[in-house]
């Protein structure tokens, strides 16, 4: 009898191997990300982190670093995590996600950089997570390196998400993960903007992999 052609193996992520302490401070970070979606993240980040750089766009306060982070430690890997730290429109001074903590008070401007350093410091995270403080387009125009993971969540804005998938989604491995935050179908639930960088990666041939809450997981 004929061995049966295999077929391609689904991609089932790994359990998370994050400690009750690390989950923990996760949780207290400053940020916008429930648990459960958090650690679907850390999960596709286990099962990337090995196979090379991981690169997140949105490093905010660090929370999402911390469950990426997390799994770079776990695997010998690294995140870049790139953000210009002055935050989207809606953190801005006076709109509705705007944390008054997170605005210097010298310039009255938004900074999350001390944040986000103080967040991977406090979770010994700071040799597997580098941050790259600058604009997602500038970075990514000069970015040369193949990733194993990228996770989209920098601005919201149809133009920003598009950019940054275009940008970085090109540098994804053949079998690399794509995660989405913030993929809204239903525009009464939220913006439309990564729900469509999200049907434009299925497009693209990516396919999803798993999904929690506003978080999708896809694989090239
Ligand atoms: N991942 C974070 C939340 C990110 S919020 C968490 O887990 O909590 C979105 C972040 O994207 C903000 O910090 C903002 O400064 C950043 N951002 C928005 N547009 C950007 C751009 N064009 N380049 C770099 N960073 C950007
Ligand atoms: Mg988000």
């Amino acid at each position: 009898m004929v061995a049966p052609v295999p077929e391609p193996t689904p991609l089932s992520l790994p359990p998370a191997l994050m400690s009750a302490a690390d989950r923990e401070r996760a949780r207290d970070a400053r940020g916008f990300m429930p648990e459960a979606e958090g650690l679907l993240l850390h999960r596709a980040a286990l099962a990337a982190a090995a196979r090379g750089p991981m690169l997140e766009i949105g490093g905010y306060c660090g929370k999402s670093a911390i469950y990426l982070g997390c799994a770079a430690r776990e695997r010998d890997g690294v995140l870049f995590s790139v953000d210009h730290h002055r935050g989207s429109e809606e953190n801005q001074p006076g709109q509705l996600y705007c944390d008054p903590e997170v605005v210097d008070p010298r310039s009255g401007r938004l900074d999350s950089l001390p944040h986000f350093r103080r967040t991977l410091e406090a979770a010994a995270l700071e040799e597997w997570v580098i941050a790259i403080v600058g604009t997602s387009t500038l970075v990514s125009a000069h970015w040369r390196t193949a990733l194993s993971l990228l996770f989209i969540d920098g601005g919201h804005t149809e133009e920003a998400a598009e950019a940054d998938y275009a940008g970085f989604g090109r540098h994804l491995d053949s079998g690399g993960l794509l995660a989405i935050h913030d993929v809204f179908p239903d525009p009464a639930d939220g913006g439309q903007a990564p729900y469509h960088v999200y049907l434009r990666a299925l497009d693209d041939g990516l396919h999803e992999v798993a999904a929690t809450g506003s978080m999708r997981v896809l694989r090239r």
